[in-house]
Parts: C-alpha cells; structure tokens; sequence
C-alpha cells in the first residue's frame, strides 16, 4: 500500500532510487515489528513472575494459621522474584548493549580476565552439579573491545554450558589466535557435554526470549535473552558466534572476535586506533 505510493510518485526519478526508498521502507518497517515484538514479549514475561508473585502472596494470607505452608508459599515467592530480578537485569544488558557503541569504550581486554570473570560467575552452579571446568587459553590474548560487553557475552556461554549439562560432566574454555582475510582474530570456545541442541532449534536460540524448553529454562532462571546478547555483542564488534552441537552430546560455542596488541593499544592488522 504505503510502498507502492510512494514508488509510484518518485518512479519519474529512476527504478534505482525507487527500489532504495522501498527497501529502506521496508527495513524500517521491519525494525519497528521487532521493536514492537519485543515489548510485547518483555510484557508477557514480567506478567508470569509478578502474576505468581500476586497469587503466592494470597495463598500467604490465606494460610497464615499454618506456619508450614507460609513457609512453603514463601519459598516460592523468593524463587519467583529471583527470576523477576535476573529477567530485569538481561533486559537492561541487552538494550545496553543494543544502546552502547562498543567503539566509544573499546581498549585492549585480556582473555584471561574474562575467563576469570565468567568463572566466577558460575562457580556456585558448577559446584553444585559437580561440574569441572577447564580452562585452557593461550597466554597474553587480547580482544579489541567493550569490557563489560565482552564479560557478558562469555559469561553468558559459560552459565549456559553449565545449565545445560548434567552432574559431574565437563566443560571447556579454550582461547586462541586465528588468522582471517580482514585481520588477526581470538576464537574463545565454550564446549560441554550437555544436552545438545537440536537442528531445528539451532539457527533460533539466539533471538530473543527463544528457549527450546521453557519450563526446564524457567527452573535453571533462565530467560531466554542471553544468547541475543551474545550475538548483539559479537555483531558490533565486528565479530560472530557460531555453534556446534550434537544432541544428547553436546554444543560448542564459538565466539570470534578482533584481535588486539595490549602493547600497541590497538586492533591488529589494522594499524591500531589513536
Ligand atoms: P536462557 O536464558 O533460556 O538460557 P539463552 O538465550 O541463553 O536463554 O539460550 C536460549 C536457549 O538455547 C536455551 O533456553 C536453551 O534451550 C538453549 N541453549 C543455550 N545454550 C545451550 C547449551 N550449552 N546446551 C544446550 N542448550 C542450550
């Protein structure tokens, strides 16, 4: 509708220009849908946990002559707004980094740091489930980025390896230099021996809110937006995240990312910045 009147009014100026204002339509178009989805999306999911939050603390009142209940109702409770305070902070991550140009803060980052970081971040998990992780990154790597974007993307890979694996398995991070066509690259892998993810799921786990199992996500907190994250994260700082996995086997994560000298100061095989 809207498209075509307004390639019928400019058609006197070329087919080419035509077809640029059309696309360029189109991809707004596009981009206000996902904007849209995404509200709605982020709706939906506040209203589960504030909605069993609301019931729970009815069943409080209703039961308070019986301690053991109250008891019961506000374990739940507490789990309930655990997953409200985690889904609140990946949706501020994620329009942080949809939000931040990762240029304006970029600086050498060691890839040990941000395996220490993503360590600690689920160690209590790993504990728990009796989980081993390996590390194995070659020394003095740096990454030509956003440190708190890159903690984030990795400590998301990380969490989700542990999450998605049973007791007592192992999981790997592994860190190397790479060449490629446009400059020197880190390839940070994260490999588990969980779960696995099936063919069909694979191309979708990264848009946002997609979970293959939402009930068992739901149990380990998850909300469905970390892997968004990381693929926002990759995309602007010109690198990707690709996955490898096998169901019942396991899955690779693989982040590829721009390489830097910390002694330069800047981003190999591009002459560095300032
Ligand atoms: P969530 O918060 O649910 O973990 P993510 O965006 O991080 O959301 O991941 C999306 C979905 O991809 C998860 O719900 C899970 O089904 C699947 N997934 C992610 N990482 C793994 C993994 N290492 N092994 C198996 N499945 C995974």
């Amino acid at each position: 509708g809207e498209a075509l009147a307004v390639s019928a009014r400019v058609a006197p100026l070329g087919s080419r220009l035509v077809l640029l204002l059309v696309d360029d339509l189109t991809e707004s178009r596009r981009i206000e849908a996902v904007r849209r989805d995404f509200v709605a999306n982020v709706s939906h999911e506040l209203k589960t946990p504030v909605g069993a939050l609301s019931l729970l603390s009815e069943a409080v009142m209703d039961a308070c002559d019986d301690p053991e209940a109250v008891q019961r109702f506000a374990g739940r409770m507490q789990a309930e707004a655990t997953r409200l305070t985690s889904l609140v902070q990946e949706i501020i991550d994620l329009s942080r980094v949809q939000n931040d140009d990762p240029l304006e803060d970029s600086e050498p980052v060691a890839v040990d740091d941000l395996v220490t970081e993503a360590l600690e971040r689920c160690r209590q998990q790993a504990a728990t489930k009796q989980i081993t992780i390996a590390t194995g990154a070659t020394p003095g790597l740096y990454i030509w980025g956003s440190r708190s974007q890159l903690a984030a993307a990795l400590g998301n890979l990380v969490e989700n390896a542990v999450n998605y694996s049973p007791a007592r398995t192992r999981v790997g991070i592994a860190g190397r230099a790479v060449s490629a066509a446009g400059g020197d690259l880190v390839e940070i892998s994260v490999t588990d021996q969980g779960i696995g993810i099936s063919e069909k799921d694979r191309d979708r786990i990264f848009e946002r809110f997609y979970r293959v199992d939402p009930a068992r996500s739901r149990a380990t907190g998850g909300t469905g937006l970390g892997l968004s994250i990381v693929k926002h994260v990759a995309a602007s700082h010109g690198g990707e995240v690709t996955v490898w996995s096998a169901e019942g086997q396991g899955s690779t994560f693989t982040l590829r990312l721009p390489r830097a000298s910390a002694e330069r100061g800047g981003r190999d095989g591009r002459g560095g910045r300032g």
